[in-house]
């Protein structure tokens, strides 16, 4: 027998709603978003849907709040106050934070102790979506915590930035038992256009990193062949549609290329001073992750590496390029030219 907790029979009316609310942890850019497409897609769908929202910054769950009341002035919406009262509140908990410390500490010390003071049937009936991008090992580990106290749980990262969290179109890379991708699924197509199983628990995550491995270090390659086309003379326009229709093509050339009027008729964040894409900051960490990643696995990463350091360097000698989209490593890379500066990675065998 499980132990009832004194708010337990304080809120029998709120865990009778708990089959029909969804909480959704982390209102950042993404989780905003998010949760917007989320709630106004299920209360399409069934109009006594219950909303909850929750972040550590009050104002961001306000400002969450207002919107969405705005927009649909019939729905029931509340704020919790912590991700224990979310989790009470709601059989479904989505949550989207900065990375590994903030996920530990929400379900740790959160939304897995309100898990195991539950009755047995509604923890069960519980299901937990995690899609921030985080380490693998916590991942894995909260998981575990959420799985034992007798919930669901998925890693389900996202992949198309805060543009397909806006437009509804994002990926999802889901890691999980397939039952819990089966219940998961509903949920996530409210948010996303692809979702994709990719394995047991932390499976979606090793995807997304090696994905933004690869992202990470060929956005620094083409700001380097952009620069030095620009050396020799060459449009950047030409340059891009050359590239573009040859073997060299890929995201960061022909979508995220760095050179304002690269892109006729497209606008990526170059053209807004490198405002409004994925923060330098947020790939560093992300690079991070994966030589993390790559060291537990033994696998090498002489590329990764050499990317994570001239992320770092970048951040570490203009500051304010840490909020600016990552294409902006081209615009380092121009100023330490203009200053007659040599950027190298050392390459050794140890
Ligand atoms: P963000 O920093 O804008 O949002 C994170 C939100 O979590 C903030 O509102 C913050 O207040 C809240 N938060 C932090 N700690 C909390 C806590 N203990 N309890 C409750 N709320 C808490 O970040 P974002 O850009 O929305 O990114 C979220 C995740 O998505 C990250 O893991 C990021 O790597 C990943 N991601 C981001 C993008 C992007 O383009 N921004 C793209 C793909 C993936």
């Amino acid at each position: 027998m499980r132990p009832s907790p004194r708010w337990f029979s304080q809120s029998l009316n709120r865990l009778a709603m708990r089959p029909k609310s969804t909480s959704f942890i982390g209102l950042g850019r993404m989780g905003h978003e998010m949760a917007y497409n989320l709630f106004s897609k299920q209360l399409a769908h069934s109009s006594d849907s219950h909303f909850v929202v929750c972040d550590a910054i009050p104002e961001a769950s306000r400002r969450f709040y207002q919107n969405f009341l705005k927009q649909f002035p019939e729905a029931q919406i509340s704020i919790a106050a912590t991700p224990e009262e979310a989790t009470l509140a709601s059989q479904t908990v989505v949550t989207m934070l900065p990375s590994s410390p903030q996920v530990r500490s929400v379900y740790n010390e959160g939304i897995v102790p309100t898990l195991r003071n539950l009755p047995e049937e509604l923890a069960r009936n519980t299901l937990c979506i995690d899609s921030t991008t985080l380490d693998v090992e916590v991942a894995r580990t909260v998981a575990q915590n959420v799985i034992q106290s007798g919930a669901q749980m998925v890693d389900a990262p996202v992949s198309g930035g805060v543009t397909g969290a806006k437009a509804g179109t994002l990926a999802f890379l889901v890691g999980g038992t397939e039952s819990a991708f089966k219940y998961a699924h509903p949920f996530l197509s409210f948010m996303g256009q692809k979702i994709i199983h990719c394995g047991p628990s932390g499976a979606g995550l090793g995807a997304k990193i090696c994905n933004n491995l690869i992202l990470g270090v060929q956005q620094i390659v083409v700001g380097e062949a952009m620069l030095l086309g620009n050396k020799l003379g060459l449009d950047p326009a030409v340059l891009a549609s050359v590239v573009g229709s040859s073997t060299g093509n890929c995201w960061s050339v022909s979508t995220n290329n760095p050179v304002p009027n690269s892109l006729p008729g497209k606008s990526p964040p170059c053209e807004r001073d490198y405002e409004g894409g994925f923060a330098t900051g947020l790939m560093l960490k992300d690079m991070g992750l994966a030589t993390n990643l790559s060291s537990l696995a033994g696998t090498p990463l002489p590329l990764g590496e050499a990317a994570e350091h001239i992320y770092s360097q970048v951040i570490q000698e203009q500051p304010a390029l840490e909020r600016k989209d990552f294409s902006s490593v081209y615009q380092y890379l121009k100023d330490m030219s203009q200053q007659g500066k040599k950027v190298r990675v050392r390459y050794e065998i140890v």
